[in-house]
């Protein structure tokens, strides 16, 4: 660990208050699912075989009644529903975009909501999770990061929206049919509201949940993580989730990337470059995306492509660069780069040797596309001064 201490103090996972106390089973690890039988009756000799069953139904079939575990005696599935309940977030609105993307807005406990992006393409379906209510970090040019109200999700409400999305895609298989294997929901960006790597370990069981063979079964490789930069923590993302990684890298110089991305004051470039080298899952086939926010007049220059690939190549780093046109939102202080920009940009990067792919803005219309998510009733916006001064800009 860093000696440096995480910027976010104040932000707490407050678990669910459940009627009657009821025990949700969404978001248990397998070991803590077990713990949680036996505590409520299972005896201990059944106990595994019970949780392989139970979990069965709930993350391969998407069954959240116990009355129709038709594979468990009728007095034992009476037993689960006086003590469990299967609990996932609720959806309270859901727009659909001109381009087929979805957006669910998500209420969870405490009357806190979570936005959640569903993006089609012809080859695979991403969706976008959210891993907090807003985000601690101020990002300069992020709408998540003017929320104010911050709160962790529980694994259960990060697992949860993987659920959600599927009962809305209508993608759970029935009993005893045959496995689908061109899915609607094929991959998992942690890309929605919130900073997973302040999250660790309810992104982590959730992540692990998604990807366990006997549930939703998605392989590592279609997760991708996105971080901001928490330097002490990219390390064990890949050897306690295995996904793989993005960074919001934004800027090639500390004095610019402390305005965009201000954590970057507590890890540097050079910092975060040597996590980024020593990543131990990055190999050619499983390159690291560096992220880029095309910003009119700030990180787009020919100098900044130039300085971004030499950053690369210094750290033998395998990597492919997202460039993303910057989306704009009603109050941000900065523009979006030309499309001649944009693609001159892209085209040094590409000269250079590297991937780099112009991001399709998806859902704008419906306010969906990436750093636009926030909450309609937790619009307690932070003033402009306030936002510019944590930026290190007043
Ligand atoms: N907190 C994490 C993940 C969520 S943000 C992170 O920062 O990486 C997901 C991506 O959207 C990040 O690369 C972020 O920098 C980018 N983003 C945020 N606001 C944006 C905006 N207004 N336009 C385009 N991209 C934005
Ligand atoms: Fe938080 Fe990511 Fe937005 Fe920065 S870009 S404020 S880390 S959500």
């Amino acid at each position: 660990m860093s000696p440096k201490a995480p910027i976010t103090q104040d932000v707490m996972t407050i678990p669910r208050k459940l009627p009657e106390g009821k025990v949700n089973l969404v978001g248990l690890t397998r070991d803590q699912l077990r713990e949680v039988l036996i505590e409520h009756g299972t005896p201990e000799k059944q106990a595994k075989m019970r949780t392989g069953q139970i979990w069965q139904w709930i993350y391969q079939w998407g069954v959240r009644d116990f009355a129709l575990m038709t594979n468990l005696a009728k007095a034992y599935r009476a037993q689960l529903a006086e003590n469990f309940v299967i609990e996932i977030p609720e959806v309270v609105t859901r727009q659909v975009s001109e381009d087929g993307t979805r957006k669910y807005l998500c209420r969870i406990a405490g009357g806190h909501e979570v936005e959640v992006v569903y993006i089609p393409e012809d080859d695979r379906g991403t969706l976008c999770i959210s891993s907090q209510v807003g985000c601690t970090l101020t990002c300069s040019f992020c709408h998540t990061g003017t929320q104010k109200l911050v709160r962790n999700l529980t694994a259960a409400e990060i697992v949860g929206q993987v659920m959600m999305a599927r009962d809305d895609l209508e993608e759970w298989p029935t009993p005893g049919a045959p496995k689908d294997e061109t899915r609607l929901l094929s991959n998992i960006v942690l890309m929605g509201m919130g900073e997973p790597l302040y999250n660790f370990e309810n992104v982590r069981d959730a992540m692990k949940i998604a990807m366990d063979p006997e549930g939703i079964s998605l392989s590592r490789r279609r997760i991708t993580l996105s971080t901001s930069g928490v330097v002490p923590e990219i390390a064990r993302t890949a050897e306690e989730i295995g996904c793989l990684l993005a960074i919001s890298f934004h800027a090639t110089t500390d004095e610019t990337r402390d305005v965009l991305v201000p954590i970057n004051k507590r890890w540097n470039i050079e910092e975060l470059l040597q996590a980024l080298a020593s990543y131990p899952n990055a190999s050619n086939s499983e390159r690291i995306t560096f992220e880029y926010v095309m910003l009119d007049g700030v990180n787009d220059s020919d100098e900044d492509a130039h300085r971004l690939i030499e950053h690369i190549k210094r750290h033998k780093i395998p990597a492919k660069i997202n460039l993303i046109p910057f989306n704009e939102w009603p109050g941000a202080p900065y523009k979006r780069s030309s499309n001649n920009r944009i693609r001159a940009f892209a085209n040094i990067i590409y000269q250079a040797g590297y991937a780099s792919p112009i991001r399709k803005t998806r859902g704008e219309d419906i306010m969906a596309a990436c750093g636009q998510l926030k909450s309609a009733t937790e619009r307690a916006r932070k003033s402009r001064k306030q936002i510019e001064s944590e930026a290190g800009l007043g």
